[in-house]
């Protein structure tokens, strides 16, 4: 598999790289460079380096914004948040430019369904909200009423993976429910964020309900997240920076919501649709894997394993290395040199701890990594229960539902899981004894947004979508009148 040309990089992009703070844009004298995966010596952006001073800043405009924008009530905030949907689908283009340079997405996906689906985001919690009805019911002589109080200033932090679509997911229900908030992009992929701000900006936010500050998650996140005015934190992020930003949540006792890895089982059946599940399968590469909920481990029963695997071979071998600008790529390269050095560690291990690699396990040019197909000396191999974050598979067999779950349920994980079965049977009691807070059964990647979302186990805590996120940046109250003793 060769890369073929990339095409040249735009000398300028339409992103500022200033922080967003108050309505207004903010520098920081101290910067850091962003660079492009699709080419390393290109720096795309010299961005402002936040520090507790400008999260302080960030978190005061978000507090001072607060108690009006709570006020407006879910039509008054509507108007703001269907108005951004709006410009979010005026600005795909460049969006999805900025994405692509920045991250190395696919611009192909994000033209065509990524940013649409981040605008419906805004749209589905305008809905959502607007409609939400007060639950009343009587008892003890009294009418209880249950009101949703909005929380007060979030803090949103995501990571570099898909970044500008999980902001939009995350601050849709926070500015819907009431709060104010403050968006922490990632470091190595910070662009779209201030993209989001500058619409955010031309919809008429008030100033300070939408804020963005730049920075390194142990500088400006750590800052935001200690920070007394913060009355939600919402990560998502990797196990490790859950652990980090859940012990600070812990202390400052607020409320706090992590979407972390995953290393979700791909179980194929003997009586499944052999083909539409290798192609599935195959179709785990994209992103280069940087996905979190990517079925990573091949879970494959014994009697069609190898018809299986003549299929899949068939369906990787079509996947294009190449610029994630041109129509014919399926693998983008990977974010970061350090990820990359990180991946390709995963597999120097596995191949030295007696782990086949079955193809790939190589570095391609550039930043890009081969497809790489793993097959375990054991179940135990640190390649099966470990999150790698790139275009790695593992491929295992087994005999009998039974062992499919075992095998399933046997990582720290928990946060997707895909089973191919013809059988509604077999749906039911596999989808049933899986552990993980997302199944889906022949198909993958198909999300209602107003379903939850979320994991289990080290996956994450909490659930996102629909009127669960709306609850987690409210906070209920119980509103209790004696009868009779109002008009
Ligand atoms: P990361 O944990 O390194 O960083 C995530 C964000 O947290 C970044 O913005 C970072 O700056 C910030 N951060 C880091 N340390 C912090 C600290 N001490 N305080 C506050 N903020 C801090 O993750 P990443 O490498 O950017 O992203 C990849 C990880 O994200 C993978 O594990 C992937 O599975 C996970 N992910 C999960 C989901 C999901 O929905 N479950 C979605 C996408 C990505």
């Amino acid at each position: 598999m060769s890369i073929y040309q990339i095409k040249p990089i735009p000398r300028t992009l339409d992103v500022s790289p200033e922080h967003y703070i108050g309505g207004r844009r903010v520098p920081s004298r101290e910067r850091f460079e962003v660079r492009s995966p699709l080419d390393w010596n290109h720096v795309l952006a010299n961005v402002s380096r936040g520090s507790e001073q400008e999260v302080a800043m960030a978190v005061e405009a978000a507090q001072k914004a607060f108690p009006e924008w709570a006020s407006l009530g879910p039509t008054g905030r509507a108007v703001f948040v269907r108005r951004l949907a709006d410009l979010i689908e005026e600005n795909v283009d460049r969006i999805a430019q900025v994405e692509t340079l920045d991250v190395g997405m696919l611009e192909r996906s994000l033209r065509d369904r990524l940013v649409f689906r981040a605008a419906k985001n805004y749209r589905v919690y305008a809905d959502l909200a607007e409609r939400y009805e007060e639950n009343v019911w009587h008892s003890n002589g009294t009418q209880n009423r249950i009101i949703r109080m909005p929380a007060g200033p979030a803090a949103i932090i995501v990571p570099w993976n898909a970044p500008f679509l999980l902001a939009t997911w995350k601050t849709a229900p926070a500015l819907m429910a009431g709060c104010t908030v403050v968006l922490k992009p990632a470091e190595w992929a910070p662009l779209s964020a201030s993209v989001l701000a500058d619409l955010v900006h031309e919809a008429g936010f008030p100033p300070g309900v939408f804020n963005v500050v730049q920075g390194l998650g142990d500088e400006a996140g750590a800052a935001l997240t200690r920070h007394p005015a913060i009355r939600r934190i919402s990560l998502t992020g990797s196990p490790e920076t859950g652990r980090v930003v859940g012990a600070q949540a812990a202390k400052s006792i607020v409320p706090f919501s992590a979407e972390l890895g995953g290393k979700s089982p791909f179980i194929v059946f003997e009586d499944a649709d052999l083909d539409a599940a290798a192609e599935k399968a195959a179709y785990q590469y994209d992103d280069a894997g940087q996905v979190c909920f990517a079925g990573t481990r091949l879970l494959i029963q014994e009697s069609i394993a190898d018809k299986f695997m003549e299929l899949f071979i068939q369906y990787v071998q079509r996947h294009v290395l190449g610029d994630p600008r041109d129509e014919r790529t399926t693998i983008a390269p990977l974010i970061h040199p350090e990820h990359l050095e990180r991946v390709d560690a995963f597999i120097q291990r596995a191949r030295a701890a007696g782990d086949r690699i079955l193809f790939g396990g190589m570095r391609a040019d550039g930043l890009w990594y081969e497809p790489t197909l793993v097959v375990p000396r054991a179940n135990d191999s640190e390649i099966v229960q470990r999150e790698v974050f790139g275009p790695v598979l593992t491929f295992q067999t087994f005999r009998d539902e039974y062992e499919a779950v075992a095998l399933a349920n046997s990582t720290v994980y928990g946060l997707a899981a895909v089973i191919y079965t013809h059988s509604s049977e077999r749906a039911e009691r596999v989808g049933r004894m899986v552990r993980s807070g997302l199944v889906w059964v022949n198909t993958f990647a198909v999300r209602d947004l107003t379903a939850p979302f979320g994991g289990t186990g080290i996956s994450g805590i909490g659930r996102e979508g629909g009127h669960y996120a709306l609850e987690f940046y409210s906070d209920l109250k119980t509103l209790q009148i004696r009868e009779g003793s109002v008009e």
